[in-house]
Formats: C-alpha cells, sequence, structure tokens
C-alpha cells in the first residue's frame, strides 16, 4: 500500500510555503512551551492563551477546518491542503485537531452530515472560528459503553426539550460553552430509536457541572434538571440519534484517521541523552536501548494506522473496522509506554516536576496509560465492533458508517 498522501503539485507545493512561512510568524514566542497532555494546563497559563489565540488566528483564515465550505467558515480547500496543514502544524509537536481544547473538531463532521441548513449556518461559523469550547456528553453513570442506554430524558414541549437528567466523566476543567449530548427523545420508544442529539448551551439554567478528581485529572458529572433547551438544537432529527451516534462515534474511534507523529520518541531520546546516571547518560544503557526501540516501533505503526484511516476518510470509503483496530491499538501502545517510561526513569516517572517540562509529561504518560484502556469506549468494545465487522459469531456483517 502506498502511504504516501501528498500530491506534490506546483499549487500545493506553493501552499506548503505559504503555511510555512505563516506558522513560523505566527508560532514565533511559543519555543519554550510544549503542548501538554490536554488535562495539564489552566486557562490563565501561557501555554493555553497561545493556543486559543492561534486557533482564533488558524480560524479566521478557515485552516481549522480546512476542507468545510466556505459559507460555514471552513477554507473549501482540497484533502492534499488539509494534509498541508496537518503536516506542518505537527512539525511543531501540536496536532491541528487539538491546537485548542474543543470536541469541536468531532461535533463539526455530525453537524455537517446531519444538521438542518440553518442549524450548520448557525452551529458550524462559531467551531470553525476556534471559538468555542464544545464538551461531548454521552456517559450515564449506569453504563457508558453502552450509549444505546442512554438514561437522560428530552421531553418535546412545544419549541423547546426538557431534559433532565445524568451524564458523568465528560469534559476537562475548562469550561464549555456547549454541551453535545446524547438524550432519550421517546422513553416509550424502541431500543436504537428513542434517542436524539442536543446541542445543549452549557449557560441554560438547570444545567450543572461538577469536577470529579480522577487519577488522570479533572473529568465532570453534569447534571440536567429541567433545561428548556431551544429544539432547534435538536442535530439528525427526532429519535434518529442512534444514525448520528454512529457516524460520531466512528470518529471519536478513530475512524477519522491522523497524520500526526507522537512527540514521545523524540522527547524520549532528548532526554535520555542529556540525562546521566553512574558517570554515563541514559542513552548508553543497553536496556533503555531497547525499550526505546520497541516504543518507535509501537509507535510508528500506530502512525501508520491512523494514515491509512486518514486516506480512507477523505476518499468516502469507510475502513470496515479502522477505526476499532486503529483505538484498539493506541490503547495498548498507550499501556506499554506507560510502562516502558516507568521503566527507564524508575521513581523520576512519578513525579509531576513542573519545573522540568519533559520530565511533567513523561508523568502524565505514566499516570494516563491504563486509564486510557477506558476513555471513548473500551477494549472490550472496540473487539466487539471489529467483531461485527468482520461478521465474526453473527449471521449478519455491520458495515461501518460513512463520517464527514
Ligand atoms: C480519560 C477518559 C476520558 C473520558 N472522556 C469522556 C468524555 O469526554 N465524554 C464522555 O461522554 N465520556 C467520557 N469518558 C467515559 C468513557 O467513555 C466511559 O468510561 C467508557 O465508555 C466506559 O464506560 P463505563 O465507564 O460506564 O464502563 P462500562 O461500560 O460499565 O464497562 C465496564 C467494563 O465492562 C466491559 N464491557 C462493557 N460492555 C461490554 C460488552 N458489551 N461486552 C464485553 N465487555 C463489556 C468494559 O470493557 C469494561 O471493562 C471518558 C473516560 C475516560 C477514562
Amino acid at each position: 500500500m502506498d502511504f504516501s498522501l501528498q500530491r506534490d503539485t506546483p499549487e500545493i507545493s506553493a501552499f506548503r510555503k505559504e503555511v510555512r512561512d505563516w506558522l513560523a510568524e505566527n508560532m514565533r514566542g511559543s519555543e519554550h512551551l510544549r503542548w501538554s497532555g490536554i488535562w495539564s494546563t489552566r486557562e490563565n497559563d501561557e501555554e493555553y492563551k497561545f493556543r486559543r489565540q492561534l486557533a482564533t488566528k488558524l480560524g479566521k483564515r478557515g485552516w481549522l477546518f480546512p476542507t468545510y465550505p466556505v459559507k460555514y467558515g471552513g477554507a473549501g480547500l482540497s484533502l492534499d491542503h488539509q494534509f498541508v496543514l496537518e503536516t506542518e502544524i505537527d512539525r511543531y509537536g501540536l496536532p491541528l485537531g487539538s491546537v485548542f481544547y474543543t470536541l469541536a473538531r468531532l461535533v463539526a463532521p455530525a453537524v455537517l452530515k446531519f444538521g438542518t441548513e440553518e442549524q450548520k449556518m448557525e452551529l458550524l461559523p462559531p467551531m470553525m472560528r476556534g471559538e468555542l469550547a464544545v464538551w461531548q456528553v454521552l456517559t450515564e453513570p449506569q453504563g457508558g459503553s453502552d450509549v444505546a442506554n442512554c438514561q437522560t430524558k428530552a421531553i418535546r414541549d412545544g419549541d423547546y426539550y426538557v431534559v433532565n437528567g445524568q451524564k458523568v466523566m465528560v469534559g476537562h476543567h475548562l469550561p464549555p460553552d456547549f454541551l453535545w449530548t446524547i438524550v432519550c427523545t421517546n422513553p416509550a420508544g424502541k431500543r436504537h430509536e428513542n434517542l436524539g442529539w442536543l446541542y445543549i448551551p452549557a449557560n441554560l439554567p438547570g444545567v450543572t457541572i461538577q469536577h470529579m478528581q480522577l487519577m488522570m485529572g479533572i473529568k465532570n458529572a453534569v447534571f440536567f434538571d429541567n433545561v428548556r433547551v431551544p429544539a432547534k438544537y435538536l442535530v439528525g432529527g427526532e429519535n434518529n440519534g442512534w444514525k448520528v451516534a454512529n457516524s460520531y462515534l466512528e470518529l471519536e474511534h478513530g475512524g477519522g484517521g491522523s497524520v500526526a507523529e507522537n512527540p514521545l520518541f523524540k522527547r524520549l531520546i532528548e532526554h535520555c541523552q542529556k540525562t546521566e546516571f553512574d558517570g554515563e547518560s541514559l542513552m548508553e544503557d543497553q536496556d533503555v536501548r531497547d525499550e526505546i526501540a520497541d516504543l518507535l516501533i509501537d509507535l510508528d505503526v500506530q502512525r501508520l494506522m491512523g494514515l491509512r484511516n486518514f486516506w480512507h476518510r477523505y476518499v468516502r470509503d469507510p475502513h470496515p473496522y479502522g477505526g476499532a483496530q486503529f483505538i484498539y491499538y493506541q490503547r495498548m501502545v498507550r499501556l506499554r509506554n506507560s510502562e516502558r517510561v516507568q521503566r527507564i526513569l524508575g521513581y523520576d516517572a512519578l513525579v509531576p516536576d513542573g519545573s522540568v517540562h519533559e520530565v511533567a509529561d513523561f508523568e502524565y504518560t505514566v499516570r494516563s496509560g491504563p486509564g486510557w484502556l477506558h476513555g471513548g469506549g473500551t477494549l472490550d468494545t472496540d473487539r466487539l465492533i471489529i467483531a461485527r465487522r468482520l461478521g465474526l459469531g453473527r449471521p449478519s456483517q455491520e458495515t461501518a458508517p460513512t463520517t464527514v
């Protein structure tokens, strides 16, 4: 398979130069920032402020969502342009999809695919401009993997849905503007035919957000107490939420692909080269070198799966099980890398020493490895999806949903 996505026409080469020059100018002053794990910066941190400003500047040019139509705030560009943007910004170690701490990058495709023209015109432009923090609000206390078993009710009352219920383990410590929420619109309806998606302004009366202090950082419980949500914010139609869920979750589970390189490898090499133990740099130690080689192999395989999925998404040819395979592999790699970093750094890997940037990231790598087995589904649900898409153990085989 040819993994090279770039077709270097004169137009694309010129665009690459434009992007490279623009980034050189606009990334200036960020050299000392480290683009840390998404739960480690605070609203008043220098890094956070830089990322928000950068998102706004990219958004103004349509470059946060390069292939989206100009009328919704995108740049109307081709996949080749998007690939240039993603790879050029990745040279700074910052993936385009997470410049700003928002899940709009997952929500916008669902709105584009399932929203009405009126919804697209209202909801997409501020997301494209990088102005909104959107949380995905799916998991409930009685069982997150089983999204279809949603108990949060949204009952139509004139021009509103009245929402009551509770979600857990959602968002992070930075406040949201909108909550992208799966709800039950027909409690008496059949499973999979009783759901809807609401785009809920987070400041509506009756919405309460409570931090949950977890090993990986802050997540939240969100309570809905008779929250009156304008009916115009129901995306995908009444009781049609399962269809939206299929496409949306495919993206969440890695079906969108990724071109980013994980910076962990380079950071670890640098750290091991300059850190001495018993008069030798860590890099001289054969065991350390073996650990790093294994880590590199894993990250490279993961990157190639990401590239493959990226390609499948943009040629509109959904890979039958590529998304679930990617996230399954990524979870296992995160776990293995957390153990490798622990073995290489010993006690140092357990200390969140903010004064040494890369060590802070290593500590997060170690702490979050086990936790990522359980975010956006679990290993078991990944395996279930792969099995169903392959038709294993079932009379019929499920097909992968298309994403935008
Ligand atoms: C770091 C992190 C970030 C998160 N961010 C968000 C977020 O932003 N928004 C959000 O809505 N949620 C979020 N979550 C929640 C996450 O999506 C859920 O925790 C996850 O879907 C699992 O749900 P659960 O915790 O209820 O476990 P359960 O679904 O109760 O699963 C418990 C165990 O049973 C297994 N299991 C479940 N179903 C099956 C089955 N059918 N067959 C075999 N085994 C099964 C699971 O693998 C697991 O081992 C986050 C979680 C983490 C850890």
